[in-house]
């Protein structure tokens, strides 16, 4: 287990400190894949450095399991080296010299371990590069040279594996087909792995649990599914994927069925969490809105339907984007079927009271 205290990091700049990271706290449990996900500059490469020893924090509490890494307290510090933590970057960062089987051969060789090329081998086995391990770094794909960094990553038995956006410079397709991949080998290997990236797509896929970072803080932590469905903050509901926000204020409440009052009227809703606000934003995701040119199209839709006007539509490959004006409020609206233009585009939206969220508005100057 991996525990995170206090964290807290700032940088020289002409003279001037500015903080990285602003006292950050989590835990990762042994085995589990955990991400931080956050747009470019909140602090998640500092936050992860600071973990593998790159970076001196200012303060911090760091243990891995019966090891302090870094303790403010106990003015302590294990140096990089004697930490045992593999790391994958988002440049490769192989040895272009050395053959695939020398590169990952490499850190066994400096520590002197023992049976050395069963390691390597099964360490390239579990790749896929096991029949290039002669090849030259340099005549490899991107894909491939990040295998190999993979590879030399978990060819020691670490304790735990940092990711920081590995997959960044990879095609798209080769992206979604490494990720797959490397959510296999984490789960095969049960190493406990902390993963970066700004791709809240790649976040969902590969992650047990994802930590929304902004502006050097953790914003909210919680399972991939949660943080996408049921996000407790605005700017969780903003970052990650697409949101329709109506301001509104719950004029009723009884258990979990709630009325909230907004722009275009009242709107049912579900309350997930007993600790859903009074007063905020409701937020709807687009696939979440069917749509249909006649009220009685709409599934299962007693409440919470309204008429609007067709403003665009976009045909995206995947889905069709529409937006939807009712009222003085555009909703964003995804289907899989394009609803052909007729009826002057009027067109009736359904927003199921259980895929409505109340959110706080934004107290943190965040949004
Ligand atoms: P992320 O990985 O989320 O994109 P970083 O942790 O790299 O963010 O950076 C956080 C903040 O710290 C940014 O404002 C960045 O400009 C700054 N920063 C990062 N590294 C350095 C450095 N070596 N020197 C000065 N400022 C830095
Ligand atoms: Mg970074």
């Amino acid at each position: 287990m991996l525990k995170v205290e206090g964290l807290w990091k700032t940088y020289t700049v002409d003279g001037g400190e500015i903080p990285a990271v602003r006292g950050v706290d989590f835990t990762v449990e042994t085995g589990e894949f955990f991400t931080l996900l956050g747009p470019s500059g909140c602090g998640k490469s500092t936050t992860l450095r600071c973990i593998a020893g790159l970076e001196v924090p200012n303060s911090a509490e760091i243990t891995l399991g019966e090891i302090d890494l870094f303790s403010s307290r106990q003015r302590r510090s294990v140096p990089i080296h004697k930490r045992n933590i593999g790391m994958v970057f988002q440049s490769y960062a192989i040895w272009p010299h050395m053959s695939v089987y020398d590169n990952v051969d490499f850190p066994l060789k400096v520590k002197g371990v023992p049976d050395r090329r069963e390691k390597v081998m099964r360490a390239l086995e579990l790749v896929g590069l096991h029949h290039l391990e002669d090849r030259s770094a340099t005549n490899l794909s991107g894909g491939q040279q990040q295998r190999v960094a993979i590879a030399r990553a978990i060819v020691m038995d670490v304790d735990l594996l940092l990711f920081d956006e590995p997959l960044s410079n990879l095609d798209s397709k080769l992206r979604i087909q490494m990720r797959f991949e490397l959510r296999q080998l984490q789960k095969q290997l049960g190493i406990t792995s902390i993963y970066v990236t700004h791709d809240q797509e790649e976040a969902m896929v590969l992650s047990d649990r994802v930590a929304v970072m902004d502006d050097g803080n953790i914003v909210e932590i919680g399972k991939s599914q949660d943080i996408y469905l049921e996000p407790r903050k605005l700017f969780t509901a903003k970052f990650v994927g697409q949101s329709n926000l109506l301001l509104g204020e719950v004029v009723s409440a009884d258990g979990a069925n709630a009325t909230v009052k907004t722009a275009i009227g009242q709107i049912a809703i579900e309350t997930h969490k007993s600790t859903a606000p009074s007063e905020g934003f409701l937020m709807i995701r687009p696939e979440h809105i069917p749509m249909s040119w006649t009220k009685e199209d709409l599934p299962s839709a007693d409440v919470n339907v309204f008429e609007g006007t067709i403003v665009s539509e976009t045909f995206t490959g995947k889905l069709m984007d529409y937006r939807i004006r009712v009222g003085e409020v555009t909703f964003e609206v995804q289907t899989p079927l394009r609803h052909a233009l007729q009826n002057e585009n009027r067109v009736f939206i359904h927003l199921p009271p259980e895929r409505c969220v109340m959110l706080p508005k934004d107290t943190s100057g965040i949004s």
